[in-house]
C-alpha cells in the first residue's frame, strides 16, 4: 500500500462504529459522518450472542461489553402462562454454552464502540445527501454531507454505508422494488427497568397470540424486556404504558411485574420494518452497504446488532486488510459481498420463519396447534439448529475468509 486509504463510513450506529475500528486496525484513515447532533444510541437493551461476542473481541471491545453486561444463556420459549414450550439444554453458568448471550445497554455497547473508534475522524450533525458510488480500479468515492457550516464533499476509496434501516445509500444505489422496506405488521415496545431482585433464568421468549415478550438482565440493577406484538402501522396510544399493560394483561404474573415496573419515560415503541426479500449485492461501486442498509431483518432471533457487528469486522478484515496487503479492490468487495450476503440473507430467513410459527401466531386453535407442535421438538435438535448461526468466527486478520 502506498499510503494510508481513506474511508467515509456513513452512520455512527453499531455497524457504522465496527466497520470505522476494524479499518482502523487494518491502518486506514477513517472519517465516520452521523447525522444526528451528538454520538450515542437510543434504544434500551440487546442480547449479544456469541457470534455478536466473537466479532467485539476481534474489534478489541469484547471484555468491555462483558464487563458492562451480564452473561446468561439462552433458555428457551415458554407460552404466555410461563408454562415451557422448549426447554433449551445450556445453563447460565456454563462454559461451553453455543447459546450464551450477555444482556447489555445498547448505549453501554456503543459508548465501547465509540472508545475503540477513538482514532476515527467522527463529525456528529453531518447529514450525507449524496453518495457517488465510484469504480474500483477508477474513479474514486465521493460522499456529500450537508451540516451547520453548509454542504461539504470528500472522496474517498471506500465508502461504508452504515445507514441503518431507512438508509438513504441504499434507496439511491438499489432504487428497484426488490430492495423497498416493508412493514412487518408488528409494533414493539422496549423498555428498561430498574431491578436488582429477578433472579435469572437465561434468555427466554414467551409466545401468546399474536406477540412475543422477553426479558433479559443487562446488569446487576436493569433488566431489558420488549413486547413484539401486531399493530397497524403508526398506530398511537395517548398512553403508551397503560396501552401495553393492558396489550399483555392476560400473561403470567411476571411478564406483568416487568411491564409494571417501567418509568413512562423510559418506555419506547417502534414499528418494525424489514427487507423481506434481501438486497441483490452489498456492494456497488466502492461502496459497501453493511448493518440495517444491508439486511434489516425481523428481530425474532435477536441477530440486527449481532450480524452488524460481524459485517464491521469483516469490512477490515475482508476489504480494509488485503488492500493494505496490495489486493485489489474489486476482489475485495467481491469477496466480502460472497461472505456476508449469503449468511445475513439466511438469518434473516430464518428469523421471518421463527416469526411465522412463533410471534405471529394468532389466537384461537392455532395457539393450541403450535405450541403442541413446539412441545414435541427434541431441545437438542432445536438447540443444533441455531448452532451454525452462534458459532461464526470472524476471517482470520490475515484476510482470508474463514
Ligand atoms: C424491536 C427491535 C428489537 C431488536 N432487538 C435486537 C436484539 O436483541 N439483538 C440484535 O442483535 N438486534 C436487535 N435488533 C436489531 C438492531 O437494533 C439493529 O439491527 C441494529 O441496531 C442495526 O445497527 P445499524 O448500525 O445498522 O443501524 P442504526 O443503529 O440504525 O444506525 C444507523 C446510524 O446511521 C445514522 N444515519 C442515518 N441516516 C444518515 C445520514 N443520511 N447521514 C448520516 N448518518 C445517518 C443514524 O442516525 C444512526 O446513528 C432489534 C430491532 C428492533 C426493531
Amino acid at each position: 500500500m502506498t499510503g494510508p486509504r481513506s474511508a467515509t463510513v456513513v452512520g455512527g450506529g453499531i455497524a457504522g462504529l465496527a466497520a470505522a475500528v476494524s479499518l482502523l486496525q487494518a491502518g486506514w484513515s477513517v472519517r465516520v459522518l452521523e447525522r444526528a447532533a451528538t454520538s450515542g444510541e437510543v434504544g434500551a437493551g440487546l442480547a449479544v450472542t456469541r457470534n455478536g461476542m466473537a466479532a467485539l473481541d476481534a474489534l478489541g471491545v469484547g471484555e468491555r461489553v462483558r464487563a458492562a453486561g451480564h452473561r446468561t444463556v439462552a433458555a428457551g420459549v415458554r407460552d404466555l402462562h410461563g408454562r415451557w414450550l422448549l426447554r433449551l439444554p445450556g445453563r447460565p453458568g456454563d462454559p461451553e454454552a453455543v447459546d450464551v448471550a450477555w444482556g447489555v445497554h445498547r448505549q453501554r455497547l456503543h459508548g465501547a464502540l465509540l472508545g475503540a473508534a477513538g482514532a476515527a475522524d467522527l463529525t456528529t450533525g453531518a447529514r450525507v445527501v449524496a453518495v457517488q458510488p465510484g469504480e474500483p480500479g477508477g474513479a474514486p468515492a465521493a460522499v456529500t454531507w450537508l451540516d451547520g457550516a453548509g454542504e461539504h464533499t470528500v472522496p474517498a476509496d471506500l465508502v461504508v454505508a452504515a445507514d441503518g434501516i431507512r438508509s438513504g445509500v441504499r434507496s439511491r444505489l438499489f432504487p428497484g422494488r426488490r430492495a423497498a422496506l416493508r412493514y412487518s405488521g408488528r409494533s414493539s415496545w422496549r423498555a428498561v427497568v430498574d431491578d436488582d431482585h429477578t433472579p435469572d433464568e437465561g434468555f427466554t421468549a414467551r409466545w401468546g397470540p399474536d406477540a412475543e415478550f422477553g426479558a433479559v438482565r443487562i446488569s446487576a440493577a436493569q433488566v431489558y424486556w420488549y413486547g413484539y406484538v401486531r399493530l397497524p402501522e403508526r398506530t398511537s396510544f395517548d398512553d403508551e404504558l397503560t396501552a401495553v399493560v393492558e396489550r399483555f394483561s392476560g400473561w403470567s404474573g411476571d411478564v406483568r411485574a416487568t411491564i409494571a415496573a417501567t418509568a413512562p419515560g423510559r418506555l419506547l415503541r417502534h414499528d418494525v420494518h424489514h427487507l423481506p426479500r434481501g438486497l441483490p449485492s452489498y456492494v456497488r461501486g466502492r461502496t459497501v452497504l453493511i448493518g440495517d442498509a444491508a439486511h434489516a431483518m425481523l428481530p425474532t432471533m435477536g441477530q440486527g446488532a449481532n450480524t452488524s457487528v460481524e459485517d464491521g469486522v469483516c469490512v477490515g478484515r475482508l476489504i480494509g486488510q488485503p488492500l493494505a496487503d496490495g489486493a485489489p479492490l474489486r476482489a475485495a468487495l467481491a469477496a466480502f459481498d460472497r461472505d456476508r450476503r449469503p449468511r445475513c440473507q439466511l438469518i434473516a430467513r430464518r428469523s421471518a420463519q421463527t416469526a411465522r410459527f412463533g410471534a405471529h401466531v394468532p389466537g384461537g386453535p392455532r395457539q393450541a396447534l403450535r405450541n403442541a407442535a413446539v412441545r414435541a421438538v427434541p431441545a437438542g435438535r432445536a438447540a443444533a439448529a441455531g448452532t451454525a448461526v452462534l458459532r461464526w468466527e470472524p476471517p482470520p486478520p490475515g484476510g482470508a475468509a474463514a
